[in-house]
């Protein structure tokens, strides 16, 4: 049993209140590591290290040399790509071909936004009043306070944290109290990159303490947030009471559209990445799967027998698609969700129970499950499951498919297939999403921007975009002239 400590001003330390909590192996059912019970004291040393480490030398540090600290970073993440991803799957049980590729690919973000760093640059504006000089200056937000989620943790760090600390912020971490171990010794990594004390810190806990905890901090300049639209909302309130700066990448339900003109086979493959691969736990999960009516026979029968052909099981192993549920609670929110699905009407085509095999005991498993006949008022296909559970929707044509499509509180992702050109375009502009794939799902990169509208959140990481969340736009003016000032009684 490993026992983990919090990261706070460049060292490993206990909590405060001297309390650890049990982290699980969610394949095994077994507790197999005790997490630091963060509090608000860990919080405000953490917060008081941040902010030290801003206001000093560090805060001098050209942006040169923190890009230069961020590219050691990125080489030290994948020298130790393959142990970060089994630490991830110990903690979330998402299966190694998905987390050891997701860590290999990590450092770009570090790379990508290290060669950001150095060319933020403000403008020299042509200014409309004579004899100014008139300038912007872009400078960070100060201290960032990132709250993640358990499906992807080290990803949220890269995400938040590159972008964060190419804009010269200093940063204070709360991750997931199911999915902590990962981020806490990612910190290891920080400090043999060379980032001094204070500028990465990881306090783990509970939402409820620690992460509140952060988000109420007058020190923390601007909260990024991943997870639920509940949470969301609740963060995005209590930040409002210190007009602090927040991001929000909230969950989805998003449409999957497979017109009657689309490579079946390819449609059905992406319909699969949308819904069955990480055990349906992403927050861009294709859940509901518009079909156009004319193919909907076919579809089914693909992917029923996608589904009855996975492989479910040991997370570990190369040759699994489907591993268990991460935590107690969603396994038991997955179950309630089938239950309110059947109650609805929904047909259920294949799975709704526990697989059975060698490999399944003690795990939280799902079958991958499918519904048809699903209407877009039900439950089951307005809320997110956020598990391995499809609705399949079928519609007549284009029209309908976008206004099934939209019909939704959330707006984070969609996906599109079909092989009509002028059908892509427009679908992409018609449907309301921070992305829409078009003949592919799940593709993201370090290079394009991510984020959602409507109740999916606000504000975008990734890409160049990213780092305008951390950076605040400073207008200078000079006056250049030795005259005295007019009137000094109107604005000039
Ligand atoms: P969650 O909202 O339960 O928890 C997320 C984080 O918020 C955790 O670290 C938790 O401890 C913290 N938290 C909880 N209450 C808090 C409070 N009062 N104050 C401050 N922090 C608090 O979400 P989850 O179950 O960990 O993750 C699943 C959700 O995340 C799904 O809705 C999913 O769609 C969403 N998600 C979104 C994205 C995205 O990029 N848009 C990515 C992954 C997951």
């Amino acid at each position: 049993m490993q026992t983990y400590q919090h990261y706070i001003n460049g060292a490993y330390v206990d909590p405060a209140q001297g309390q650890w909590f049990d982290s699980h192996d969610p394949y095994r059912g077994e507790v197999w590591a005790q997490m630091p019970r963060g509090t608000a004291a860990d919080v405000d040393a953490a917060v008081a290290a941040a902010k030290a480490a801003l206001d000093g030398p560090y805060g001098d540090l050209t942006a040169s040399a923190r890009g230069k600290l961020m590219r050691r970073l990125g080489d030290l993440v994948a020298e130790n790509a393959d142990r970060l991803a089994e630490i991830e799957v110990r903690d979330n049980g998402k299966l190694l071909s998905e987390m050891a590729g997701q860590m290999r690919y990590h450092p770009e973000w570090w790379y990508y936004f290290a060669g950001l760093a150095d060319k933020v640059e403000g403008s020299v504006i042509p200014i409309d009043k004579p004899n100014h000089l008139a300038f912007t200056r872009h400078e960070p937000v100060g201290v960032v306070g990132a709250i993640t989620a358990w499906n992807s943790p080290l990803l949220f760090v890269a995400w938040k944290c590159a972008p964060a600390i190419a804009a010269g912020c200093t940063v204070v971490i709360k991750p997931s109290e199911f999915t902590s171990a990962s981020t806490l010794e990612y910190a290891a990594l920080v400090k043999e990159a060379g980032f001094p004390d204070g500028v990465f810190n990881v306090v783990a806990g509970m939402g409820a303490e620690a992460g509140a905890a952060l988000v109420d901090h007058p020190d923390v300049a601007k909260i990024t947030f991943t997870g639920s639209d509940k949470t969301g909302a609740m963060i995005y309130s209590q930040a409002a009471k210190h007009i602090k700066r927040v991001s929000l990448e909230l969950g989805g339900k998003s449409p999957n559209v497979i017109f009657d003109d689309a490579n079946l086979d390819a449609a059905c493959a992406g319909a699969v990445s949308g819904i069955f691969a990480a055990t349906g736990q992403t927050c861009i999960a294709g859940s509901r799967l518009l079909v156009q009516n004319s193919v909907r026979d076919a579809v089914e029968a693909k992917m029923v027998e996608i589904a009855r052909t996975a492989k479910i099981g040991d997370p570990m192993k190369a040759e699994t698609n489907i591993g268990p549920v991460t935590t107690a609670p969603q396994y038991a929110k997955i179950r309630e969700y089938i239950g309110v699905a059947e109650s609805e009407g929904a047909k259920l085509l294949f799975g709704g129970g526990t697989p059975q095999g060698p490999e399944i005991q003690g795990g939280q498993f799902v079958e991958p499950t499918i519904f048809t006949g699903v209407l877009n008022s039900m439950r089951i296909a307005q809320e997110e499951v956020f598990g391995p559970v499809l609705s399949i929707i079928g519609f007549e044509d284009e029209d309908e498919a976008v206004e099934i499509g939209n019909d939704i509180a959330f707006g984070l992702a969609a996906g599109v297939w079909t092989q009509n050109i002028g059908r892509a375009v427009r679908m992409s502009e018609r449907l309301k999403a921070g992305t829409v794939w078009v003949n592919t799902y799940r593709a993201v990169s370090y290079m394009m921007p991510f984020g959602g509208v409507k109740r999916s959140g606000i504000g975008r990481e990734s890409g160049v975009e990213a780092i305008r969340e951390y950076l605040s736009t400073k207008s200078v003016w000079i006056n250049t002239s030795d005259e005295a000032p007019g009137n000094p009684f109107v604005m000039r």
